[in-house]
């Protein structure tokens, strides 16, 4: 369906994630850890929160700084409350998207606006060229509404967060690292439904189903990839093509490696040592904005 793939991937490996907590004690699931940065360049971090017990997320992410890549907050479900020493500020809601270039850094809050009920999503960190890192910061919510989609009738919805998907321009691009970025929700009403996408050989791939396992339809045969796990595509053939049951959802994020060198320190990433000493010089001497 959709676009014609000859020769699809195979799954490499399943990564089954870190459980751990960040900002002032939030539970989350680290879906793409530091050894994983050089495979699945551009991307440098990902992780997957989702809870119903308000002590999981309520205390939030306070006051912090970052520098020289993107952030990109997917919710699911739940309402959380941007602010940044830029000046914006933003209510990120179910299936909204915020996409925040730091460039040469920020200071920002992330905070659950709620105090029962679930929150679930994913926060992806987005490398940027070396020439980008130190561009002016660049903010913009996309709410729910304004995200593009793709219907097949009795089979696929596609959210296009980032990247193009059968013709359908996604909210955001960008030109050196083409960030693809789905939200896939198989809706086949009796037999299972198949995703097909073409994706150059050489960008990076990961799939990961939160309602769900999908099945990673390679060349050689099919392979599951359960809920909750991260499945990182070989780099072969024409694209890829996913097959799942009704019901399951699953993230798809695919993009074009920058090959730089990778320095970081806590919320900066940078492309050397030095210039993650100047990023702290910076922060420390209230630089950021
Ligand atoms: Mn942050």
């Amino acid at each position: 369906m959709t676009q014609t793939v000859t020769q699809a991937r195979s799954l490499e490996r399943l990564v089954r994630g870190q459980d751990t907590s960040d900002g002032a004690g939030v539970k989350l699931k680290r879906v793409l850890t530091h050894d994983l940065q050089q495979r699945l360049d551009p991307f440098l971090m990902l992780d997957a929160f989702s809870s119903d017990k308000p002590g999981d997320y309520i205390a939030g992410f306070p006051d912090h700084p970052h520098r020289g890549f993107e952030t990109v907050t997917y919710m699911i479900a739940g309402r959380m409350r941007h602010r940044d020493s830029g000046g914006h500020e933003g209510l990120l809601e179910n299936g909204g998207v915020q996409w925040m270039t730091a460039g040469r850094g920020l200071v920002h809050s992330e905070m659950p606006e709620q105090e029962e009920g679930v929150m679930e999503g994913f926060q992806l960190w987005l490398n940027l060229p070396s020439q980008r890192k130190m561009c002016d910061p660049w903010y913009r919510d996309i709410p729910s509404s304004e995200i593009p989609e793709a219907h097949w009738p009795g089979g696929l919805r596609v959210r296009v967060i980032a990247g193009f998907y059968a013709g359908v321009a996604g909210a955001i691009s960008r030109e050196q690292t083409e960030p693809l970025y789905l939200d896939v929700h198989f809706e086949g009403a009796h037999e299972a439904a198949a995703l097909s996408h073409a994706l150059p050989a050489h960008h990076n791939a990961l799939v990961y189903p939160y309602r769900g396992a999908l099945e990673v339809c390679g060349a050689t045969g099919s392979q599951s990839v359960p809920q909750a796990h991260m499945g990182v595509l070989r780099n072969e053939g024409d694209g890829l093509v996913l097959r799942a049951a009704s019901g399951t959802r699953a993230i798809v994020i695919a993009g074009c490696p920058l090959k730089e060198p990778i320095a970081q320190y806590g919320p900066f990433v940078m492309n050397t040592r030095e210039e993650l000493m100047h990023a702290v010089e910076d922060f420390r001497a209230g630089k950021f904005v």
